[in-house]
């Protein structure tokens, strides 16, 4: 296996990627692996460009991560956010710590003397070495949003909220119709992104979010046809384990894309590759091992073993179950 290829968002790819290096550093250290990383949750705030998902990834990889949050530094204080506050700017529920905001400032300075969103993330990687090459699914800005079912505070129904306010604010908790990539149909795939999907002799869907992860990822043009014509078998690995997302909120957007939050349900909204969809295999949870036949009917060979990401050891071992079920 030389060259693996991980369709990433934020804290289920970023931990599923760490513990897939570690498998590889002990069996396979000459593979080299690709993170194409969602950038559909990115925003400006406070005149800054933020990127969750990247930032997740590479400080979860590079050693700099915040293990509690899943996302931000440790250790780091609140004392600039709160000096924004008090002046009534920014938004209170979306803290930035201040050893995370000097990120965003060099990203930001960055960007605005006319590097993309790939030399940056390039740049950034020089510091913290993830062990791995992050590309942006997109140079282009592409924001999800989620279109109100109802009215809600200042917010009309039918108007569309930043995914990132609905989800950190409002905590997925009212109802939507519809999530909207906002710049999706002027944006392509970043340099070096459908190649790596091309070129890959693996390519992994980690325990990401289904829809407004991996779905953002595959949204974007070229992606998917990349992913539909690559030699390389596709295996994914379930995030949802008994009926319910691990950690967070993922069938608040399964529930709105009128998909069942079960692992055969993903498996089966994903698709087998040879019926126009994403999977050659699926891996679920040993505790959805009923899941299989239906998946195998499908066209999905499929394999259940356990997929709690608890520590390096027991995600180092899923990541070996994915690539032997890919290979198998
Ligand atoms: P986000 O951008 O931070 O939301 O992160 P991702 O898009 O990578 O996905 C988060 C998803 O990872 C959650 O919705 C969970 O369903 C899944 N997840 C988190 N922890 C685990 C775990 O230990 N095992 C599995 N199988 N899935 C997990
Ligand atoms: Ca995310």
């Amino acid at each position: 296996m030389k060259n693996i290829t991980v369709l990433a968002g934020g804290v289920g790819g970023a931990r599923f990627t760490r513990g897939l290096l570690a498998h590889l550093a002990r069996t396979d250290p000459g593979a080299a692996v690709t993170v194409v990383v969602n950038t559909g949750d990115d925003m400006w705030l406070d005149g800054l460009r933020i990127c969750p998902d990247l930032d997740t990834v590479m400080y979860t990889l590079g050693g700099g991560i915040n293990e509690e949050q899943g996302w931000g530094r440790p250790d780091e204080s609140r004392r600039a956010a709160a000096e924004i506050s008090a002046y009534g700017r920014g938004w209170s529920w979306f803290t930035l710590g201040d050893l995370d905001l000097a990120t965003h400032i060099v990203r930001t300075d960055l960007l605005r003397s006319g590097s993309t969103l790939s030399e940056v993330t390039e740049f950034l990687c020089r510091r913290w070495k993830p062990g791995a090459r992050l590309l942006p699914m997109s140079d282009q800005p592409v924001e999800t949003h989620v279109r109100l079912a109802r009215d809600v505070d200042e917010h009309r129904a039918g108007e569309l909220m930043h995914f990132e306010e609905w989800w950190v604010r409002y905590r997925a908790g009212i109802p939507v119709t519809e999530f909207v990539q906002v710049g999706l149909a002027d944006a392509v795939a970043a340099p070096g992104v459908v190649e790596a999907i091309e070129r890959a002799d693996l390519v992994i869907l980690p325990p990401s979010n289904p829809v407004v992860s991996v779905g953002t990822i595959t949204a974007v043009p070229g992606i998917r046809s990349a992913l539909s014509s690559t030699d390389a078998r596709v295996v994914g690995v379930s995030p949802i384990i008994g009926g319910a997302a691990v950690r967070g909120m993922a069938d608040a957007c399964l529930h709105t894309i009128g998909v069942e939050t079960s692992a055969s349900a993903v498996g089966l909204h994903y698709g087998a590759r040879a019926a126009g969809g994403l999977l050659d295999a699926w891996l679920v949870d040993e505790t959805d091992a009923t899941a299989l036949p239906a998946l195998a009917a499908a066209g999905i060979r499929a394999a259940a073993v356990p997929l709690w990401m608890r520590d390096d050891a027991s995600t180092a071992a899923m990541a070996a179950a994915a690539i032997s079920l890919a290979r198998a």
